[in-house]
């Protein structure tokens, strides 16, 4: 399979990493051309704009954000110089509205166009454990399989809008954030009240709370480490927040719960934590 692959941040490399070891033809592009180095080394040919990378079968885009993604695409740019045997497979987490906006674009110009972001952080990307959120139309899809076995323990078929999959990913990381906010402010409690919180975290995330993220968040948290590389910073989370809201505002709903937890990462990065890991804001208030 011939892939371009544009953006190589955290969650990138190590993806396209996977897809160049598992001996598909890559081509990469990265704004930070150093970024590129390692692959380079390995086989993978470098591209010196979005549009020489996305001139390939399947062009992948993994970039930070709605800014980095319009930037990329536009005049001049990737999508350009697609063509109607291109499939574009748009991983990245963005707006509800500019997927919907690029849905049009693409079929506009006879274009393949696919919404596959991802939950995982970079542990599961280099594990080949995401899980993917997959929609577009099923010709589409079908071409994306032989990345997607490569990338993720599972695709959850979202239909046909490509969308689709970027609001579920929007609504998926805002219960995200807003849970891992309330399992922060219990074990605040707990270790307030002198109990051991990791006994609270194991008798929660052993019965009605059993999903991952709880445990993982929930040991993070519990060893009160938040020095280490962030895989899930904060402007990410923030990111992710507005995103939300703002797909709630599109169809006139309020998202009360999302306010709270905005206002606390907000603080945190105006207070410098820029750097932190999103784990961080379970830091214990209390002595
Ligand atoms: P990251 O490490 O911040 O990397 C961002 C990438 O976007 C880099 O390649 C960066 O290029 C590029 N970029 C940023 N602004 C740009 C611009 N204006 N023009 C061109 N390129 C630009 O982010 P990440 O952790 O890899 O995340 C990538 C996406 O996956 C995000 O949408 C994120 O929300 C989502 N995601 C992240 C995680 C996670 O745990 N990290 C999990 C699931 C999904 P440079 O290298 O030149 O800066």
């Amino acid at each position: 399979m011939q892939v371009g692959w544009i953006g190589l941040g955290n969650m990138g490399l190590v993806m396209a990493t996977r897809v160049l070891d598992a001996g598909h033809s890559l081509t990469v592009y990265n704004r930070s051309a150093d970024k590129a180095a390692a692959l380079v080394e390995r086989g993978a040919r470098l591209a010196a704009s979005p549009a020489a990378a996305a001139a390939h079968e399947l062009v992948v885009t993994m970039l930070a954000d709605d800014t980095a993604l319009r930037e990329v695409l536009g005049p001049g740019g990737a999508l350009g110089a697609m063509t109607p045997n291109t499939v574009h497979v748009s991983m990245s987490t963005i707006s509800h509205a500019l997927a919907q906006e690029l849905t049009a674009a693409h079929a506009a110009r006879g274009v393949g166009f696919v919404g596959a972001p991802v939950f995982g952080r970079p542990d599961a990307a280099a594990a080949g454990k995401l899980f993917i959120l997959g929609a577009g139309a099923p010709e589409a899809l079908a071409r994306c399989q032989p990345l997607f076995e490569v990338l993720s323990q599972k695709v959850l078929p979202l239909g046909p809008d490509p969308a689709a999959a970027h609001l579920t990913k929007v609504l998926g990381n805002f219960m995200l954030i807003a849970s891992v906010e309330l399992l922060a402010e219990a074990l605040d409690v707990a270790h307030a009240a002198g109990m051991d919180p990791q006994a609270l975290l194991g008798a929660l995330t052993g019965s009605l709370f059993s999903a991952p993220f709880y445990a993982n968040y929930g040991r993070l948290m519990v060893a009160q480490q938040f020095d280490g590389p962030a895989a899930f910073a904060l402007p990410l989370a923030r990111k992710d927040i507005e995103l939300a809201r703002s797909a709630a505002a599109g169809v006139s709903r309020p998202l009360p719960s999302a306010e709270p937890v905005r206002a606390k990462v907000a603080q945190m990065i105006a207070a410098g934590g820029e750097q932190l890991d999103l784990p961080a804001i379970g830091k214990w208030t209390s002595g």
